[in-house]
């Protein structure tokens, strides 16, 4: 499976001259939510994450995911996987269950994202599930923006990840773009204005 040419397909691999959130300049943006915008696409994604976590031998009670960016790929990793699909939500420093959601001490729990950069939300929703007793069996993302090592892939974790290193990260690609601080972009060098692409009309 091509997880780059059905990013591209589906309009969610942008090329061009972005502002990242870190600031930083790049010629190339994930618009992860794209890619899940059609249910058929986004299932066979869920499914290839699906296979490699079964493969590993990784038993998994539930899928967690951390809203909004989350919940669709979690929810459809929890439909392959055939377990239960929770969501946590964002509250002042972290991360909380609410809407009736539980978890059981011991339960086995992914915490499942769209795309990993940092895995800063990643960790902020694993420590809310450990606060109650769960274990953290694994991360999962459908693409891994190659700060943090996945199973299986050749980049090694930059100093930027959050992830703990001793849990594994399941994700279908590494998508390492190179990027520039402003003063040094080569695009604006050339005159051209980085457009922020999560609020392109
Ligand atoms: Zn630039």
């Amino acid at each position: 499976m091509n997880v780059e040419q059905i990013y591209k397909d589906a309009d969610a691999l942008l090329e061009g001259h972005f502002l990242l959130a870190s600031g930083n300049h790049s010629a190339r943006y994930l618009q992860s939510a794209k890619v899940l915008e059609y249910p058929e696409t986004a299932a066979k994604l869920a499914d290839a994450l699906a296979d490699m976590i079964r493969e590993a031998g990784v038993e998994v009670d539930t899928v967690c995911a951390p809203a909004l960016g989350g919940v669709l790929a979690g929810y459809e990793l929890a439909r392959s996987l055939g377990v239960r699909s929770i969501f946590v939500e964002k509250k002042e420093g972290g991360m909380e269950l609410r809407r009736g959601f539980e978890v059981k001490p011991g339960e086995k729990i992914i915490i499942c994202e769209d795309i990993i950069t940092t895995g800063g939300s990643a960790v902020k929703a694993a420590k809310a599930i450990e606060a109650l007793g769960a274990n953290i069996v694994a991360f999962a993302s459908l693409a891994n923006r190659g700060f943090c090592k996945r199973v299986g892939g050749e980049n090694e974790a930059k100093p930027e990840c959050k992830l703990p290193t001793d849990v594994p990260l399941f994700s279908l690609a590494d998508f390492t773009f190179e990027m520039y601080a402003p003063e040094e972009c080569p695009m604006c060098k050339e005159g051209s204005t980085a457009i922020k692409p999560g609020s392109k009309g």
